[in-house]
């Protein structure tokens, strides 16, 4: 899932990355290492020593007293068993997806954020949610009733669309498809844009884009 998700930011960073297969230049960013505390704390239920991570952790305990009992939570990426990872294939191709929590009855599932909600990235979250939900459907045999994004900056909640409306659904399987038919058709180009310069593969790319 996260491969459609790099192709749609920048094709020359996912052909580096995935077709290359050059390893990042950088260590995991200070954010990353951040988010991966946070979310191995939620799926422990271990109480985290930073006040900034365990308000985090406090507004994901919030928002689980609200949801459904008995949760199916992520382990870890390096867990082979994870019981969060969905395996299948998406639009004829292999696909691999991973719910922080889920549930089966009633269908529910959730992906923590470490940042703020931003409405320009909603599509984002809706290539995820339509990903893991058919994902979902290809495990247990029914579909969501919602893909919930929590927001843990400040607890905001966003739900897909696409699992509800059939127009955002057609919009996201649309998109899916354009990704995979560029990666088929090895069309990697450049995608500058305003965030390239905290890009892995900036020092690259700088010395090309003017
Ligand atoms: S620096 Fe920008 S253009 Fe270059 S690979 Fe990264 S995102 Fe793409």
């Amino acid at each position: 899932m996260s491969q459609i998700l790099d192709y749609r930011n920048c094709p020359l960073a996912y052909k580096v990355r995935y077709v290359l297969k050059v390893e990042p230049p950088c260590p995991p960013s200070e954010a990353m290492k951040r988010g991966s505390r946070v979310h191995a704390a939620i799926a422990n239920g271990s109480d985290l020593a930073d006040p900034g991570e365990m308000a985090m952790f406090e507004r994901a305990r919030a928002f689980l007293k609200t949801a459904p009992p008995n949760g199916i939570f992520e382990t870890s990426y390096e867990d082979t068993n994870n019981p969060g990872c969905r395996i299948g294939n998406l639009h004829g191709i292999p696909a691999v997806g991973i719910f922080d929590v889920h549930w089966i009855h009633p269908p529910l599932g959730v992906d923590w954020k470490t940042g703020r909600f931003k409405p320009r990235h909603t599509t984002q979250y809706e290539i995820q949610a339509y990903v893991l939900n058919e994902l979902y459907h290809q495990t247990y045999g029914h579909r969501l009733d919602a893909m919930r994004f929590v927001f843990l900056q400040n607890g905001a909640i966003f739900d897909a669309r696409c699992l509800s409306e059939p127009k955002s659904h057609e919009v996201v399987a649309a998109e899916i498809d354009a990704a995979i038919a560029g990666i088929a058709a090895g069309a990697f180009e450049r995608r500058v844009r305003p965030l390239c310069p905290h890009c892995d593969w900036w020092p690259y790319c700088k010395s090309v884009v003017r």
